[in-house]
């Protein structure tokens, strides 16, 4: 069952990690580890507590309770990434990783709104904020005149009989939060694409070799965006409609959903 916690929170948001690693390397911060989560994570590495603790670990001040605590160290090499991460999204201790990783972005000051939520919407594409549809409605009126008129001026329609969801295609096309939510507020259609006349900019344009008319559509609709105040988000379409809810999976081999 889909994890609500964040529809109950001070900025209501749907959440759906996309394994980016951002919240893993994003820079300098604090990951609090309890006494008794260092013992299995040493384990999973093979290593003794003693180690693994000498290598992985600092004390720092907590100041949420004003006493010092185990936190990961990060790497000076490589921007204030957790020690424990390799590459851009592997951790070496997944399976057995702190608590405080777990409960991410659910933590209390995510929860709570204001500036910790901004910092994690900031740092993390899985976090889709829910817009209230009297703020919607009028954002994707506007999104819908933009397209159409995109459409005129370059004799393009905004309806499609393929669907790039079938496909790895969706995740080579990156569409907005906005675009993202319009097309989750317009439903899935049961044939050609869809997501019908509200699938999004990259793929209305896809048969336009023309960088700057890309360039222009994408400038279009975060102008949209930031005139009505929407929370702005960016990244790969199935990852996009996932953070909201909507998992379109791949057709399996034989052609059936997977
Ligand atoms: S930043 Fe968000 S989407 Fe990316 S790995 Fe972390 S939790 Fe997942
Ligand atoms: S322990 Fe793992 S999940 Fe936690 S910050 Fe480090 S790499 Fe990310």
């Amino acid at each position: 069952m889909a994890d609500e916690r964040g529809l109950q929170a001070a900025r209501p948001f749907r959440f759906a990690c996309q394994r980016c690693g951002h919240c893993c390397s994003g820079g300098s911060g604090y990951v609090w580890v309890d006494e008794s989560e260092i013992e299995p994570m040493a384990r999973s590495l093979g290593m003794s507590q003693d180690n693994f603790t000498a290598r992985y670990l600092k004390r720092a001040l907590d100041p949420r309770r004003g006493v010092e605590a185990w936190s990961l160290r990060e790497r000076a090499d490589a921007g204030g990434a957790c020690a424990l991460l390799v590459g851009r999204n592997t951790c070496l201790v997944y399976e057995a990783r702190p608590r405080h990783c777990r409960e991410f972005p659910y933590w209390e000051h995510v929860l709570a709104g204001g500036e910790g939520f901004e910092a994690a919407r900031e740092t993390c594409p899985g976090i889709a904020v829910v817009v209230p549809p009297e703020k919607a409605a009028p954002a994707f009126a506007a999104l819908q005149q933009a397209v159409e008129s995109l459409c005129a001026r370059h004799a393009l329609s905004s309806k499609s009989d393929e669907c790039c969801l079938s496909s790895e295609l969706a995740d080579e096309r990156w569409c907005s939060g906005l675009e993202a939510d319009r097309a989750v507020a317009a439903g899935l259609a049961s044939a050609g694409c869809k997501l019908g006349a509200a699938r999004p900019l990259a793929c209305v344009l896809a048969r336009v070799d023309d960088a700057q008319v890309h360039e222009a559509a994408r400038h279009t609709v975060r102008a949209l965006e930031r005139a009505h105040e929407w929370p702005a988000s960016y990244g790969p379409l199935r990852a996009q409609l996932r953070s909201r809810g909507v998992d379109v999976p791949l057709p399996s081999a034989k052609g059936t959903a997977s």
